[in-house]
């Protein structure tokens, strides 16, 4: 008989299909063995049949009884119904920006003007020391604050166990839980968490260019605690062991799922460190490690805030250059203005827009809803409360319209 079990196991099957077609798209699996294509690599045309097949089999099924499984049907679909469209883009169908945005990430982020970009530039120019032009003021300002090659793993590694320790005394996870942090080289990102099942992930950090001090908290929340290891971890335990919903045993990167991933692991960022209680790390731990003078803290803390205000210019500049409005030297431009990427860095950014395209709106526009989402959870605000709403969103995921 045919049911949402069934249904799970298509979505994984015909998942791991389209990764044969796109090596970035299952960026995780620990289902079954027997579930990996072995024998046949299907076309796309006759995944996609399949996967719609699915959604019109999905829409005779009997109504879920729990509120909880209503939610697992709904989210199962909005992630197939997305397959759909990603098959529909390998076969060259692209989709507009903010088409794109809404069909493969159930998201609407609304688009920031460049003016409201230009009023931030104007308060960076009052902040930074020096003459001349911006974005290299602020890059040679950004070069004191670099961690050198040679302390980096301690300095990560105190911001990863203080990340653990803090995520540790609100989420409860299972007891072998465990990560290894890797160095590489020549990626379009500057970090990456691959979780390998059995409560296990690598964390790679990229080291094509300087790492500044505040990548260490930034990247150990974000890519383990409470961010991706964590978010993985809770699903297997809550979803996959327990539940054996093995939907969640495969982590497909272009879907609806990586708006909650990415918006968390962002937002995961400030819950494990509030902001003082951050700067006060920083200072007493990090700095001295990294051996950068604490009392320059505060001040770069201050213009860390003031740039955190332009990160929806990714978004801007990616949906200009893949909609074609702009090409690759004018993009690279805008991302030197706004982004205030050196020109080298802007390069590697416009490799992962062109590489993972609307993917960049998870992050910033993710981040947001996730904590509108979590606040509207709160009777008022409250800490430990807070800790609370956020485990129990990673334990059960929901998709960007689900979090409206
Ligand atoms: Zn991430």
């Amino acid at each position: 008989m045919y049911s949402i079990d069934r249904l799970a196991e298509q979505y994984v099957r015909l998942s791991l299909q389209i990764g044969l077609h796109c090596p970035n798209f299952v960026d995780a699996y620990y289902g079954p063995k027997e579930w990996l294509p072995i024998e046949s690599k299907l076309p796309l045309d006759s995944i996609k049949i399949s996967l719609k097949e699915a959604i019109v089999r999905a829409g005779e099924l009997p109504k879920e009884e729990t509120r909880q499984q209503e939610r697992r049907f709904e989210l199962l679909l909005i992630q197939i119904k997305a397959a759909v469209v990603y098959v529909d883009m390998l076969q060259g169908n692209f989709l507009s920006f903010s088409k794109e945005c809404d069909s493969l990430y159930d998201a609407k982020p609304l688009a920031q003007p460049a003016e409201d970009f230009d009023k931030v530039l104007i308060e960076l120019e009052e902040l930074l020391p020096g003459t001349g032009e911006l974005n290299s003021r602020l890059n040679r300002y950004r070069e004191g604050f670099a961690i050198p090659v040679g302390k980096l793993e301690r300095v990560f590694s105190a911001a990863i166990n203080e990340a653990r320790r803090r995520t540790l005394l609100h989420i409860d996870l299972p007891a072998n839980e465990n990560f290894e942090v890797e160095l590489v080289t020549d990626q379009v990102w500057s970090a990456y968490n691959w979780y390998k099942g059995n409560s296990f992930s690598l964390i790679e950090l990229n080291t094509d260019f300087p790492i500044q001090i505040e990548r260490a908290i930034d990247l150990a929340a974000h890519e383990g605690y409470p961010g991706h290891h964590v978010f993985n971890a809770l699903m297997e335990k809550h979803l996959v062991n327990k539940n054996r919903w093995m939907e969640y045993s495969i982590y497909n990167l272009f879907s609806p799922i990586s708006l909650l991933a990415e918006g968390s692991a962002n937002y995961g960022i400030e819950v494990a460190f509030p902001w003082q209680e951050r700067l006060v790390f920083e200072k007493e731990v990090l700095f001295p490690l990294a051996g950068i003078d604490p009392s320059l803290c505060d001040k770069y803390y201050q213009i860390q805030q003031v740039l955190h205000k332009l990160s929806y210019s990714d978004n801007m500049i990616a949906q200009r250059f893949l909609d074609g409005e702009i090409d690759e030297s004018a993009a690279i431009e805008l991302l030197m203005k706004y982004g205030l990427n050196s020109p080298e860095k802007a390069r590697q950014r416009l490799s992962f827009i062109k590489q993972n395209r609307a993917y960049v709106i998870t992050y910033n526009y993710g981040q947001d809803l996730v904590k509108c989402y979590l606040q509207s959870q709160l009777k008022r605000f409250d800490h430990n409360e807070l800790w609370a709403v956020f485990a129990e969103l990673l334990a059960n995921p929901r998709s960007g319209s689900m979090m409206k």
